[in-house]
């Protein structure tokens, strides 16, 4: 492979990194890849104008001082007609200058320059991510080498300086701290052995997107296969649509570093093999098998599709087969044998298929169910729904109590669940001995201010206002409603301590009861780091102030999940808990940032 060596710190010499840039310009356009851009843009009388680091240039001003005549005679919105210099100007003030002021009265553009415009946005967003790229490689550096200190001078794990950046940029950056640890990576993958690439992002050619790609199918190879590599999908980046630069990305990794793509692959296989369960925007959810082996998929696709294909052939099904396909699927994976359908069903009749028969097994009329029009045949269920143990917490505004029937209920990380699939989980939860019931009051400002356990197993199935559409009761008959349910549940409300505590929930052991950590789950319904969103019934409920020396009491306990549990103990971090409803972060950078209460979108 290419033997040459990685062009070290781009930015350490200006000089040389802008001449391997003209070089590969060059070759590009000689080689045929790259148009040659128009004189204008190298060195024409529009982007001579220097203006040094300028960043408060006034656009009205520059624009004047620009055009028409230092355009070279163009008026400033012709300028972005295709071959015209502002469309090949690269992202610099002046093109920041041109675009805002044609974006000001986009109405004027004609299509030529509307195209152009949007290209210019492009290049400035470019080089936007540019200047992230390098300020975020900055900042990693300076973490990375604290913790090299620390590390050195034989500091233990979860003790060391510089220990969790990723957590850092995510709560300046209200973004997922698996997003911003892969910026970090792409950051420094870019500055230190990707100076075409990043060359790229300056010049505007090559988006983050683009250059995530690059450095992530680089990563593995060694310093002169990544130069190499570099070179070749830098080159080939702008005119690739991103598909087609990780297909050409994913090529050059294989055949440069097999033996790194093999163990990644075995790795994931390990590590990360898993079933997902994931809402879908729509409404609906998926669930899937992840790092799955190849063959294994291969296999049960194979014979999810005889199966599905078998339901069809007893014609006793219509509908896409992509429908009975994930009905095999759900069957299979709830201990249902899918052909059990067919002989649930009666012998098909001419009319079997038509939606608004009744199902001759559950008697269930089909009619309201069936949207009108549709070729699908909702197929027999062989049994009915399956138990699902469930902590079901009913919210309740308060504000509005006497709408509360038709208050959407939530389930823990699934978000807003409808009128029909409340009704469904609610049926299936009942069923089940496990099942616990609880009840949250929400204030009109959607934060929990009560909330009560049910003593009780479960509720008899059905008899929750829940289970039942909003009804057009008069006020007396939902408050009427309420009561009895709360008699039934057996349930007493409690208040949650907010802006103050009294101290009446406070326990003199450590891990704290079943009652006090609903409250507080109650209140934080997730990890109570800024911007995190991991459910705190799967997270640690941290003392503020470690116990004993802080109480396990509502103005003391907070839901950390692992990470940001381990993130608050390391050094330069500091959590306080000012009120029982807020948590205030320090982070290492010295920045403040405040957790409050979950705000229930209800
Ligand atoms: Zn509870
Ligand atoms: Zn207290
Ligand atoms: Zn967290």
């Amino acid at each position: 492979m290419s033997g040459q060596a990685v062009v070290s710190g781009p930015f350490s010499d200006d000089d040389d990194f802008d001449d391997g840039h003209f070089e590969w310009l060059v070759r590009e356009v000689e080689a045929g890849r790259l148009l040659p851009p128009p004189e204008s843009a190298i060195e024409g009388p529009a982007v001579s104008v220097s203006l040094g680091d300028a960043c408060d240039v006034d656009p009205e001003l520059l624009a004047a001082v620009c055009g028409p005549d230092g355009l070279g005679g163009q008026a400033a919105l012709a300028t972005f007609e295709e071959g015209q210099a502002a469309d090949a100007l690269r992202p610099d003030p002046i093109l920041a200058a041109l675009t805002a002021q044609a974006v000001s009265g986009p109405a004027c553009l004609t299509d030529d320059e509307l195209i152009g415009v949007l290209q210019a946005t492009r290049r400035l967003a470019n080089l936007v991510s540019w200047q992230q790229t390098l300020v975020i490689a900055e900042f990693a550096r300076r973490r990375q080498a604290q913790f090299e200190a620390a590390k050195a001078a034989g500091r233990p794990v979860g003790c060391r300086d510089g220990e969790f950046p990723g957590e850092e940029l995510a709560m300046e950056l209200v973004a997922s701290g698996p997003y911003t640890s892969g910026r970090i990576d792409t950051a420094i993958e870019l500055t230190s052995r990707l100076p075409c690439t990043l060359a790229g992002m300056r010049d505007g050619v090559i988006d983050l997107g683009r250059a995530c790609i690059i450095a992530a199918r680089t990563h593995s190879m060694s310093e002169a296969d990544a130069a190499y590599a570099d070179r070749v999908l830098a080159a080939a980046a702008p005119g690739l649509r991103l598909d087609q630069l990780g297909r050409k990305a994913e090529a050059l990794e294989k055949k440069l570093a097999p033996e790194a793509v093999a163990e990644r692959k075995k790795l994931a296989r390990e590590l990360d093999q898993r079933v997902e369960t994931r809402r879908e925007e729509s409404g609906n959810a998926y669930l899937a098998g992840r790092e799955l082996d190849v063959s294994d998929v291969f296999a049960s696709e194979a014979y999810i599709d005889a199966l599905a294909v078998k339901l069809r052939s007893s014609g006793l099904f219509v509908g896409p087969i992509g429908r009975l396909r994930a009905l095999v699927f759900t069957d299979l994976t709830q201990g249902r044998n899918p052909l059990d359908r067919i002989s649930a069903r009666p012998a098909p009749a001419p009319e079997a298929a038509s939606p608004g028969d009744d199902n001759p097994r559950t008697g269930r009329d089909h009619q309201a169910d069936e949207p009108s029009g549709s070729t699908w045949c909702d197929p027999a269920s062989p049994s009915g729904p399956v138990p699902l143990p469930a902590l079901i917490n009913l919210l309740v505004p308060a504000g509005t109590l006497l709408g509360w029937g038709a208050a959407p209920a939530q389930a823990a990380g699934w978000g807003l669940l409808d009128a029909d699939e409340t009704k469904a989980l609610l049926q299936a939860a009942s069923l089940h001995p496990r099942t616990r019931w609880c009840m949250t009051i929400i204030a009109p400002d959607g934060t929990a201010i009560a909330h009560g356990c049910a003593t009780g197993r479960h509720p008899p199935p059905g008899s929750s206002p829940l289970c039942q559409r909003a009804s057009p009761d008069t006020q007396s008959q939902q408050a009427a409603k309420l009561l009895d349910l709360l008699c039934r549940l057996n349930i007493t409300l409690e208040p949650i301590a907010r802006a103050t505590c009294d101290h009446a929930h406070a326990e003199d052991h450590y891990t704290p009861s079943r009652r006090l950590k609903h409250l507080i789950h109650a209140r934080n319904q997730t990890c109570s780091a800024p911007a995190c969103n991991a459910q705190a019934i799967h997270s640690d409920l941290d003392h503020t102030t470690p116990y004993p020396d802080g109480p396990s009491d509502e103005c003391n306990l907070n839901p950390k999940c692992r990470r940001h549990h381990r993130t608050k103990q390391a050094p330069g971090w500091k959590v306080a808990q000012p009120a029982p409803d807020t948590a205030t972060w320090t982070t290492p950078s010295g920045r403040t940032h405040t957790a409050l209460p979950t705000v229930y979108d209800i």
